[in-house]
């Protein structure tokens, strides 16, 4: 529904990026994490799973941060969430930079995993989907490209869909969504049966796809916002280029490099971080 919308310059970027090789880490994307993870607490990096924060505000020249666990206070704060909850999070934001981030347009996903028995189809690893005729954009069997044995003998599909951020699909549960999808198995391999089926999994975001229109660089707001010590980065500031964990590792050094050069007090931040440490 945005096709109209998106710039071109967007568009070719998608394509000039892409090959037709594909990687696949050991254990998926979680490998990274863990060893990311496992780096950061070791330098002494504290993190708090399932803590969303609730508000982020500047009181006396320090950032004092809200979730359900209470209140901190520190330096600096670099944000990573959406555009739209930025908005939200920080009431002291305000003017153009405020702005800027509510005119951010963005799309949802939502994507089923399901582990099956069997094969679904022979040799397809990703299928691109007309939503004129399927319920999903894209079907992809997994195991077609990793094999089996790293699932216990497993075969996974996943089906996934980009949809508008308020769409009711994004809070269906997994039988509700294997509802709509799974009629359309049978297209791809009439013998599928139900009874395949060993275990389902959903995962949806209202934030998932940033859309960027005509004139999109001269709209996207810096990672320094206007407030002094709070920092904004986000895949909606991922541009020609498509959002993906390398843009976001590289906005991660730039956000980070950012910060360490600026100067508190007269006192550089990356001299304090290294007397911290
Ligand atoms: C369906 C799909 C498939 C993709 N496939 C690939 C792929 O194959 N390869 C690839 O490189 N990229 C892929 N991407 C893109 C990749 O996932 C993103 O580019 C990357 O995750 C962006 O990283 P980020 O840190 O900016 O944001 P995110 O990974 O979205 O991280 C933001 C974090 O903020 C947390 N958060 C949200 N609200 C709060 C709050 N209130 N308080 C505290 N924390 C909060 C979230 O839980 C989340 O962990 C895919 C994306 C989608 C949607």
């Amino acid at each position: 529904e945005n096709y109209r919308d998106v710039a071109m310059t967007w568009f070719w970027s998608r394509m000039f990026k892409r090959t037709p090789s594909l990687i696949y880490p050991d254990g998926g994307f979680q490998t990274i994490t863990d060893a990311l993870v496992r780096a950061t607490t070791a330098q002494g990096v504290t993190i708090h799973l399932s803590t969303p924060v609730q508000t982020l505000r500047q009181v006396e020249g320090s950032w004092e941060v809200a979730s359900a666990q209470g209140t901190q206070r520190f330096d600096r704060v670099i944000a990573t969430v959406s555009p739209g909850l930025m908005a939200k999070l920080v009431p002291q934001l305000a003017g153009n930079y405020l702005a800027s981030l509510k005119a951010l347009k963005s799309m949802g996903a939502v994507v089923m995993t399901v582990s099956l028995t069997r094969k679904l189809t022979e040799r397809s690893y990703w299928l691109n989907l007309n939503k004129q005729d399927y319920p999903m954009l894209s079907l992809v069997e997994h195991t077609n490209m990793v094999d089996a044995r790293h699932y216990g003998g497993d075969h996974l599909i996943y089906m996934g869909d980009y949809l508008p951020s308020d769409h009711p699909y994004l809070s269906y549960d997994a039988e509700q969504l294997f509802e709509l999808y799974e009629p359309v198995l049978k297209t791809f391999n009439p013998a599928y049966e139900r009874s395949w089926v060993r275990q389902k999994w959903i995962f949806s975001t209202t934030y998932a796809q940033p859309v960027p229109p005509l004139h999109y660089a001269k709209s996207i707001p810096p990672l320094k916002t206007p407030l002094p010590g709070l920092y904004f980065a986000s895949m909606s500031q991922v541009y020609p280029w498509d959002r993906g964990t390398n843009y976001a590792v590289e906005m991660g050094r730039r956000v980070a490099k950012e910060l360490l050069g600026e100067t508190v007090n007269g006192v550089a931040m990356a001299r304090q971080a290294a007397v911290t440490r």
